[in-house]
């Protein structure tokens, strides 16, 4: 059995298993490996650093607005289905008991409220 990445990770970071470390000096494949792995850490240590341009603020601003119209558009069509299923419940006349009735509208007012409420956290979640 040959080293995992992971055990050669270890050896790099000087944290190896002993059976890892014995392994690697009689093994020329995980020698290999590890050498191998060596050069390529420092080949990405040889890379440049990139930065990002200052003057990309604008770009990403204005890309994050458009989200946030976005998410606010399709928050408001939902709110509007919502109370058309609100009115519904509202509207559509009842001919069960009167506790049904009033079992259904406290469930709507429920609702109405816990929409209400979610409305002012997205509100504030935006940041409006
Ligand atoms: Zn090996």
């Amino acid at each position: 059995m040959h080293c995992t990445m992971d055990d050669l990770l270890a050896l790099r970071a000087g944290e190896a298993s002993v059976w890892a470390r014995r392994h690697v000096e009689d093994c020329a494949v995980c020698r290999a490996e590890l050498d191998g792995l060596y050069q390529r850490v420092a080949q990405l240590k040889a890379l440049p650093a990139l930065r990002p341009p200052r003057d990309r603020w604008s770009v990403v601003r204005d890309a994050a607005r458009v989200v946030r119209v976005r998410r606010r558009r399709t928050w408001s069509a939902w709110s509007l289905a919502a109370a058309a299923a609100l009115a519904g419940v509202l509207l559509v006349p009842r001919f069960g008991s009167r506790g049904t009735l009033h079992a259904e509208l406290s469930q709507a007012k429920e609702q109405s409220a816990t929409l209400e409420d979610q409305l002012q956290r997205y509100d504030v979640d935006a940041g409006c």
